[in-house]
């Protein structure tokens, strides 16, 4: 068949385009956990703790199944044109900074080159089993991407205009001077944002911010991107389940 005028057009176009213009604006899953490591009897959310041996199964049904881990300055990057992304890519975010997030989760990552991303609560580099700052350097050292997660973890929506200026500026001041990392993306604590919050978001110079509301990340939604939460409770064919079902 020979195509002519704008069909034909069309088509030199397509052709034309760079292969990273498939992918460019693709939502992208951004997986998200908190202690990798057993829940301790009597643990107020023991959902929150995802064990070793089941990260470990996770991440190796991920790489069986053609997933390749990227950070979320990748993502963005990618949504504005300026890199591609491998296939399949996915996200490995970690909240708060747990030191079993350095013991547990790095080691299994570094394994297959695969970074993640820590959401840094300021607070917990201070505690015994906080991630502390040489955890948080071993993470930069592998790659990983350091983000802000406030100072001290307030609900965002209920606190004065003085406080929610000091958790998203003052979280991103200190981790940058601190780690000598960009700090270009901002997590909600517990999720909770509104107008008000987004603004300050913005206004700090953040390029991105996510959320704990349930589905794949997508580039119309920069300040309020979606995540995947995985359960400790999760089976690997309930977590294989949950992937799936996103593309479906
Ligand atoms: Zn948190």
């Amino acid at each position: 068949m020979r195509l002519v005028g704008p069909a034909a057009l069309a088509a030199a176009l397509v052709l034309a385009l760079p292969a990273q213009s498939a992918n460019r604006l693709e939502p992208v899953p951004i997986l998200m956990y908190h202690v990798v490591t057993n829940a301790p009897a009597k643990a107020p959310y023991p959902e929150l703790y995802v064990p070793r041996a089941s990260f470990a199964t996770q991440v190796a049904w991920l790489a069986s199944h053609g997933y390749h881990a990227v950070t979320l300055q990748q993502v963005f990057d990618a949504w504005r044109g300026a890199r591609t992304l491998p296939a399949k890519p996915i996200v490995f975010s970690f909240d708060d900074g747990y030191l079993s997030q350095v013991r547990n989760a790095l080691p299994l990552l570094s394994a297959r080159h695969w970074p993640g991303v820590l959401n840094l609560e300021v607070a917990n580099l201070q505690p015994v089993w906080g991630i502390r700052p040489p955890g948080v350097r071993k993470l930069i050292n592998a790659g990983w991407e350091i983000d802000a997660h406030t100072l001290t973890h307030p609900d965002l929506t209920t606190v004065s205009a003085g406080q929610l200026h000091d958790e998203v500026v003052g979280s991103r001041e200190t981790i940058r001077k601190r780690f000598h990392v960009p700090v270009n993306f901002f997590c909600y604590p517990a999720g909770r944002y509104d107008e008000t919050v987004v603004a300050a978001v913005q206004a700090a110079g953040y390029l991105g911010a996510t959320t704990t509301n349930y589905g794949l990340a997508r580039p119309s939604d920069l300040y309020t991107l979606n995540r995947v939460r995985i359960n400790g409770t999760d089976s690997i064919s309930a977590f294989a389940q949950k992937i799936q079902a996103l593309h479906a």
